[in-house]
C-alpha cells in the first residue's frame, strides 16, 4: 500500500523518480551506495532502541548503517540532504519536528514521497521530556504526530516510530510511547553535528563511532549546513569502506516483521557478533564442580603469608616529611593517602568454601573420589563449643572400587594436603 502511494508519488514528481530504484539499479548512479535491503519491524516487539541509550538496537548484520536525521525539515539544507540521499538512492528515516512540518508541509511530503520512513521528534522540540508529566508529554507527542499527519496529507501517514527531543529519556515517557505502540528510539552513534563543529569533522567522528560499533543507527541532523554538505562525502566513504544501508520500515497486517532472533537486537548478539568476541574473551574457566555439604576454610590473608599484624591494620601510607611552612607561604594541598583498608571481620559459617571437585582439576569422573579437608587447630577449638560437632581430622577418603585410570598416584597419606592458616581472628 505505502509502496503503492511511493511510486504513484514519484511519478507525480518526475525529478524524484530514481528514489524508489533499488541499490543495484540506481539510475544515472552506477557506482551509488544504495540501500541493501528494508528491515520490518514490529514497535510492539521492541520498544527502545539504541544503544546509547538502551540494551537493544536494530537487529543489523555487522557493516550495515541506519542513517536517521533529526529536526527537520528546513528546506535550503533538507532539500541537499534528500538531493544527495536520492543520488545514491539510499533510504533514511526522518525524525519531524511537528512545528516544522507546519512550516514546510512540502519538503515532509517530498520526504516521504522519496520513500523514506517518517517518524516524530515532538511538536515543538522541548528539552524537558525528562521532567514532564503524562499530560505535557500527551501534549507534545500527540500534536507532533497531527501535524505531521496533516503535512503528509493524503499520501501517507507517520510510522510510530518516535525520538526525545535531546534524548532526554524518562520512563514516563518511554511508558506514554509503548502504551501507543510508538517506538522509542535512541541511536547507536551521533556526530556531534548540532555542535558547529564543521563538515569534516562531523564525518569524521562519524566514522570513527561506527568504525568502533561495526555498525548501527547514525543520529544525524538534516537541517544543520554542515551535515548537508558533507553528506556527499560520508556516503562515498561509507560505500568505500564497504558498509551498507539498511532501510527500516514498521510492520503493519499487510507488511510483515522480518524475521529475527532475540540477541540479534543486542548490539553484540548474534552468531557474527560471538565469533567475533569468542577470540577476544578470557579462556573459558574449567567446569565448576562444588560437592555439596563439603566445606574447607577461606582463605584469608594468613594463608598467603602475610603478616598477621600488617593484615589486621591493612597497607597505610605514610606520607613523607615536608619542610616547614616560611611566613607568608600558601600551604599545599594535603597529600593523598591510600585508604586503609577495612578490618575484615569472618563469621565461622561465612569463613568456609566449597571444595572444588575433582573436574576442576582434570579429572572427569568426580563420583569416583571425596576430598575431605583437614580443619586447623583454631577452627577445631572454634567447633568444639558445638559439641554434637567433632572436628574431622586431616584425612583424604577415597572410595574402594575407583576406576584405576584416575587414581592418584602414591598412597592416600602421601597425597599434599592445602596449608591453610586461619588467622587468629577466627578464634571465639
Ligand atoms: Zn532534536
Amino acid at each position: 500500500m505505502r509502496f503503492a502511494i511511493a511510486v504513484v508519488c514519484a511519478l507525480a514528481v518526475p525529478a524524484l523518480g530514481s528514489s524508489v530504484a533499488a541499490a543495484a539499479n540506481c539510475p544515472g548512479n552506477p557506482d551509488a551506495l544504495g540501500t541493501s535491503r528494508t528491515l520490518v519491524i514490529d514497535p510492539a516487539e521492541h520498544q527502545l532502541l539504541g544503544t546509547m541509550q538502551y540494551r537493544e538496537t536494530l537487529p543489523l548484520n555487522d557493516k550495515e548503517v541506519v542513517i536517521t536525521f533529526d529536526d527537520g525539515p528546513l528546506p535550503p539544507y533538507s532539500n541537499r540532504v534528500l538531493e544527495t540521499l536520492n543520488a545514491e538512492c539510499v533510504k533514511a528515516t526522518y525524525f519531524i519536528v511537528g512545528r516544522m512540518a507546519k512550516a514546510y508541509p512540502e519538503t515532509v511530503r517530498r520526504i516521504y514521497a522519496a520513500g523514506h520512513s517518517v517518524g516524530t521528534h515532538s511538536q515543538n522540540h522541548p528539552f524537558t521530556f525528562a521532567r514532564m508529566g503524562e499530560a505535557a508529554i500527551q501534549t507534545e507527542v500527540e500534536a507532533g504526530i497531527a501535524s505531521t499527519n496533516t503535512a503528509l496529507g493524503d499520501i501517507g501517514q507517520v510510522a510510530p516510530f518516535f525520538r526525545i527531543p535531546g534524548l532526554a529519556r524518562a520512563n514516563a515517557v518511554e511508558k506514554y510511547l509503548s502504551d501507543r505502540n510508538i517506538m522509542t528510539w535512541s541511536a547507536d552513534f551521533p556526530a556531534d553535528d548540532w555542535r558547529h563543529i564543521g563538515g569534516p569533522e562531523v564525518m569524521k567522528r562519524a566514522l570513527e563511532r561506527l568504525e568502533a560499533k561495526g555498525k548501527g543507527i547514525l543520529l544525524l541532523h538534516d537541517i544543520q549546513p554542515a551535515t548537508a554538505l558533507m553528506l556527499p562525502e560520508l556516503l562515498k566513504e561509507l560505500k568505500a569502506r564497504g558498509y551498507k544501508i539498511v532501510h527500516v520500515v514498521a510492520a503493519t497486517p499487510n507488511l510483515p516483521k522480518t524475521a529475527t532472533l532475540p540477541e540479534q537486537w543486542l548490539l553484540r548478539g548474534g552468531v557474527q557478533a560471538e565469533a567475533r568476541t569468542a577470540k577476544l574473551t578470557w579462556p573459558t574457566p574449567q567446569t565448576v564442580d562444588l560437592r555439596p555439604g563439603v566445606l574447607l576454610p577461606a582463605p584469608n590473608p594468613n594463608s598467603f603469608g602475610v603478616d598477621p599484624a600488617f593484615a589486621e591494620a591493612g597497607p597505610v601510607y605514610i606520607p613523607p616529611a615536608r619542610a616547614r611552612m616560611r611566613r607568608g607561604e600558601i600551604p599545599l594541598p594535603p597529600l593523598q593517602t591510600w585508604p586503609r583498608s577495612a578490618a575484615q571481620t569472618h563469621d565461622l559459617p561465612a569463613a568456609t568454601l566449597p571444595v572444588p571437585g575433582l573436574r576442576n582439576l582434570g579429572v572427569p569422573d568426580v563420583e569416583k573420589a571425596v576430598l575431605t579437608s583437614p580443619t586447623p587447630a583454631p577452627m577445631k577449638a572454634a567447633m568444639a563449643t558445638d559439641s554434637t560437632q567433632q572436628a574431622a581430622p586431616a584425612t583424604l577418603r577415597v572410595p574402594q572400587r575407583i576406576n584405576p585410570a584416575l587414581r592418584i598416584p602414591g598412597a592416600p597419606g602421601q597425597w599434599p594436603v592445602p596449608e591453610v592458616r586461619p588467622r587468629h581472628s577466627l578464634m571465639p
